[in-house]
């Protein structure tokens, strides 16, 4: 199987650069409804870092790849769906990223879990950047004190922001989102050290997220294809 990944990384490179920040774009692989295979055949190639949507399918993955030779640690993981607070001890002790938390809850409940001896968490706020109502992320308002409070919590490490820009066929209306949280993004790094991500821009708009500041790429199709149906295994969590 030829991989799509060198074209990705290419025109990744190619917007990096044209933005003026040549090597300065990752790409998060999001391997969400694809095979434990799928994973070990990119990371092969040299990808390092993994996003999924469900803690469970994550965790399943993770010893799957164990079986098939590649260590939990020989992989970055990253949380990038809605996590239910319930599922806070399994995130914050099987992910090395959390780019989804929104709220107070949220934060307690991840630096409680987090293991004093591990590497603390890396943690994204997610913000609902077109103020959409059925979305997770907090509101643009929020992220101040939200991020203070994740700055302050033992075991985890502020390094930025994450969202998912309502789709719109209007370009304009994307690279506004883009614009605004490209503005929160600076505002944060002026009052925290270490902040260095801005996780924006997915299989249909990486470049133009890449082109408003992006510095993370969250992408599936592109890299894997169309996603798998998974067929009722489990569910949100
Ligand atoms: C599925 C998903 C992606 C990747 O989407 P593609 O369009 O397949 O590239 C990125 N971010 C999040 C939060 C997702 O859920």
């Amino acid at each position: 199987m030829t991989s799509l990944l060198q074209p990705v990384l290419d025109r990744i490179d190619a917007a990096a650069r044209a933005a003026g920040r040549p090597g300065e774009v990752r790409l998060l692989a999001v391997s969400k409804t694809q095979p434990a295979a799928a994973i070990r055949a990119l990371h092969e190639l040299g990808q390092r870092a993994f996003g999924e949507n469900y803690v469970q399918e994550a965790l399943a993955k993770q010893r799957e790849l164990a079986a098939l030779g590649v260590a939990a640690d020989a992989i970055e993981w990253h949380l990038i769906g809605p996590l239910q607070s319930n599922k806070a001890r399994e995130a914050a002790q099987h992910f090395h990223w959390v780019q989804s938390l929104d709220r107070d809850k949220l934060v307690d409940a991840l630096s409680r879990h987090r293991a004093a001896a591990a590497m603390p968490l890396n943690v994204l706020i997610q913000v609902n950047v077109d103020g959409e109502a059925s979305k997770s992320g907090c509101a643009p308002d929020a992220v101040d004190a939200l991020a203070r409070r994740v700055a302050a919590a033992p075991g985890l490490r502020l390094r930025g922001l994450m969202a998912i820009p309502e789709p719109s066929p209007d370009p304009a209306h994307r690279r506004a989102a883009f614009d605004r949280m490209r503005a929160l993004f600076d505002a944060l790094r002026t009052e925290h050290e270490g902040v260095d991500t801005l996780s924006m821009g997915m299989s249909d708009d990486f470049e133009p997220a890449i082109a408003h500041g992006a510095t993370m790429v969250r992408i599936g199709t592109a890299l894997f294809g169309a996603r798998r149906v998974s067929a009722g295994t489990g569910g949100p969590g």
